[in-house]
Order: C-alpha cells, then sequence, then structure tokens
C-alpha cells in the first residue's frame, strides 16, 4: 500500500518538473520571440527613420539645386563641402573639381588675403551677413576671368561644429546699370549745367549787339520819320518793336537762368513778410487796379527769402493782370500737407484759364494773351516753377474760365526734417 502511495507521488513529482521543464522552455521561447519582435520593431523604426532623413536631405538637396544663386556650404578650415549646379554653372567646374577643395580657388588671387580674414572673422562671430552691394567683391572661374558677386552668408550649426552657407550672385548686371546709371546722371547734370551756362552767356552775350540795332533803328526812326515814303516809316516802327521785344525776352531770359541758382543761403523767413515785400514792390499795380490783397496767418519757413518773395510778387502781379471786369480780389493762405511740407496758395477772382492749358503756362515764353492784351513774355510762371522745383516742390494751378484761379506751390518744411 505504502509503496503504491510512494510510486503515486513520485509519479505527481515526475510529472510536475516535466510540467516545470516545459514551462521554462515556453517562458523562453516567448523571451525569445519578445526579443526577436522588439528587434525587429527597432528595425523597422530606424529604417523609417532614416527613410526619413533621406527624404528631408533629398528635398534639401533639390532646394539647393533649384536655388537661383551658386550656393557654397564651407568650413571653418575653408574646405568646400558642398555646392549647388548654379555654382558649376557661374565659376565654370564640375562638382568634383569643387568639392574637399579650399574655396580660395573661387577667389581672385589679389583678394584671398582678405578673403580668409573675412572668413575668420564670421566663424568667430557666425550671424547671417549680407555684403557685396556696396563692396567691391570678385569671383575667379575656372578659365581665370574675374566678375563682380555679391555674397550672402549664413551660419550653419551642425554636429561638428559652424558651417557657412555663402549663397553667391553675379553682380555683373547690376554693377554695370548702377554705373550706367551714374553716368546718366553725371551727363544730365553736366549738360544741365552746359545749358544754364549758354542760357546765361547767350543772353549776356546777344544784348551788347542787339543794344547797337536797337539805338540805331530808334535813331533812323527819329531821324528819318516823315522823310521817307510811309511804308518806310512803318517798317522802321516795326523794327523798333521788334527791338524792343528782344530786349526783353533777353533781359527775362537772364532773369530765368539766374532764378532758382543753387547753393545760395537758406533764411528762415515769415510767410507774411515775403508776401508783404511782394506787395509792396507791387504796389503801385495794386493801387492802379484797386486790388483787395487778403491772406491768413503764413508759416515762417527755411527757404531763399529773395526767391520766395519773387514767386509771390509774379502769383500777385498775375492776378491783377489777368483780372476780370471786377476788382482784383485776392487771397493767399497755406496748409500742411503731412508732416514735410506746406502748400501756399494764391487765389484770385480773374479771368481763369482753360484746363488745357494747365501745364503749357509754366513753359519759357508761352502765354495765352497776346501782347496787345497784356504786357509779359512768358516768363513768370516758368521762373516760378524753376524756383519752387529747385528747392524741392511743386507748382500747380486750379481754374475755372470767368470765374478765376487758384496757384499752388508747395514748399518742403526743411525744418520738420
Ligand atoms: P506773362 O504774365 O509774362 O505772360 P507768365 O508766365 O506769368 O507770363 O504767365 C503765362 C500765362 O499764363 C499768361 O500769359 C496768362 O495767359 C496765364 N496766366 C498766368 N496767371 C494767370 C492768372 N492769375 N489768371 C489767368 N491767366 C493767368
Amino acid at each position: 500500500m505504502l509503496s503504491a502511495g510512494l510510486l503515486g507521488l513520485s509519479v505527481i513529482f515526475v510529472l510536475m518538473m516535466l510540467l516545470a521543464a516545459a514551462l521554462l522552455l515556453a517562458l523562453a521561447a516567448h523571451r525569445r520571440k519578445l526579443r526577436a519582435v522588439a528587434a525587429t520593431k527597432e528595425l523597422t523604426e530606424s529604417k523609417a527613420l532614416a527613410d526619413e532623413r533621406r527624404k528631408a536631405e533629398l528635398r534639401y538637396r533639390a532646394l539647393l539645386e533649384a536655388a537661383p544663386d551658386a550656393i557654397v556650404i564651407v568650413g571653418a578650415n575653408g574646405i568646400i563641402e558642398l555646392a549647388n549646379a548654379q555654382t558649376e554653372k557661374l565659376f565654370g567646374y564640375v562638382r568634383t573639381e569643387l568639392l574637399g577643395q579650399s574655396v580660395d580657388g573661387l577667389v581672385p588671387k589679389t583678394f584671398r588675403e582678405r578673403h580668409d580674414v573675412h572668413r575668420h572673422g564670421f566663424f568667430q562671430a557666425p550671424k547671417v551677413r549680407e555684403m557685396g552691394k556696396d563692396l567691391d567683391l570678385y569671383g575667379l572661374r575656372k578659365d581665370g576671368t574675374e566678375f563682380p558677386v555679391e555674397i550672402s552668408l549664413s551660419p550653419l550649426e551642425t554636429e561638428t561644429g559652424f558651417l557657412v552657407l555663402a549663397a553667391i550672385r553675379d553682380g555683373t548686371e547690376r554693377r554695370r546699370s548702377a554705373e550706367l546709371l551714374k553716368e546718366k546722371v553725371e551727363e544730365l547734370k553736366r549738360s544741365n549745367d552746359e545749358l544754364q551756362q549758354f542760357a546765361y552767356i547767350a543772353s549776356h552775350d546777344l544784348q551788347e549787339p542787339l543794344r547797337m540795332v536797337a539805338s540805331y533803328t530808334q535813331l533812323l526812326a527819329k531821324r528819318y520819320k516823315g522823310q521817307l515814303d510811309s511804308d518806310a516809316d512803318e517798317f522802321i516802327a516795326f523794327a523798333v518793336d521788334g527791338c524792343d521785344r528782344m530786349k526783353g525776352m533777353i533781359r527775362d531770359l537772364l532773369e530765368y537762368s539766374r532764378a532758382g541758382t543753387k547753393g545760395r543761403p537758406l533764411h528762415e523767413i515769415a510767410g507774411e513778410e515775403a508776401l508783404n515785400r511782394a506787395l509792396a514792390n507791387l504796389r503801385s499795380a495794386i493801387e492802379e487796379s484797386s486790388a483787395f490783397v487778403t491772406h491768413d496767418s503764413l508759416p515762417t519757413i527755411t527757404t531763399d527769402d529773395t526767391q520766395l518773395v519773387q514767386v509771390f510778387q509774379n502769383l500777385v502781379g498775375n492776378a491783377i493782370k489777368y483780372r476780370g471786369a471786377a476788382a482784383p480780389r485776392i487771397h493767399v493762405s497755406a496748409a500742411r500737407n503731412g508732416s514735410d511740407e506746406w502748400v501756399f496758395s494764391v487765389g484770385d477772382n480773374g479771368q481763369g484759364i482753360e484746363p488745357r492749358y494747365f501745364e503749357r503756362i509754366f513753359i519759357l515764353f508761352q502765354r495765352l494773351h497776346g501782347r496787345h492784351q497784356s504786357s509779359g513774355t512768358g516768363i513768370g510762371l516758368a521762373i516760378c516753377k524753376k524756383i519752387v522745383e529747385q528747392h524741392g516742390g511743386r507748382i500747380w494751378v486750379e481754374s475755372q474760365l470767368e470765374k478765376g484761379s487758384t496757384f499752388y506751390f508747395a514748399l518742403p518744411d526743411k525744418e520738420a526734417k
């Protein structure tokens, strides 16, 4: 009985041992499986990461290739680590000739030392820098030719330290157009000066022979009036009249060429004082026409005081000269336009001007009134325009026929700057 019980126990024991061993084996197999799964997961993950990285790199390379500028990435030692297609095009190298080489190969010999200093300076304080627009920078092509470049630099922080990304643009076109513009401005200035000089010399030197013609025709008129036939008297009168007109025009031309000469000292002048000086010069015309001149409060501005008086005098003088049937009523005022300009106005109740002449009246010797209607040569408004524009301003007119005109001129407020 006992031995039968013992036998039963030992069978159970052996069975349990077998079960335990089977369990351990299953556990080990499960662990192995788990490890294998983890390893596969890790592998998949790192593959996905690598994929992502590769895609990002492709994107970034495509971007570099598509960039309109030549892009070169250089290390602190000056070695080229990357160059895009534009770099090949701009410098005439194939990429393999550039990678791993010193960037000095793209810089003309005379600039290399300076370039080294710049590069070291950049790596000491790496920040985005745009250069080349004002600097005289040059690139060197494989064929040895040099060309102007504009370069902007950006630092690139990597695991192994800073790199510099240089975007390089061919500056030939830009430099050429800047030079062309400079040349044109100088040419224009020269021809302007010459014209000014010419107008002055011509009008000044024409005065002398004209004076002679005028005095002899006057002498003819005086001495032979009535002694020749009536036609002769008339012809001599025409000649005298022509001489007088020419004298007037030459005098005005001289005045015009002198008006607004730059470099004259500027003074602070109260607008009211300038207007009063102009009105004093026009006193007899004002009295004769019974003109009534009023004004608002006018600002004090810094300008050429004599010329401001001249502008007021021409505009008020015209308002009287081109009056309508009623006695002239003239009003002068000023208003601020924005922060840096005063707009003066001289309004009248005169004959008015048709809109199609609004521009023409400011041109030299352009008149709407014949000389039999009113005196003048058509120089007054041209002088006003020249003065105002030389002070950086503008002049214009608004008008209605038979109602009146208002002339405006805007002058920069030099104090406001
Ligand atoms: P001028 O008075 O010697 O003719 P301006 O240059 O001063 O020369 O004026 C040019 C022309 O503009 C004048 O001939 C005149 O026809 C017209 N004009 C100027 N000011 C006025 C005004 N206030 N009203 C009407 N017409 C004017």
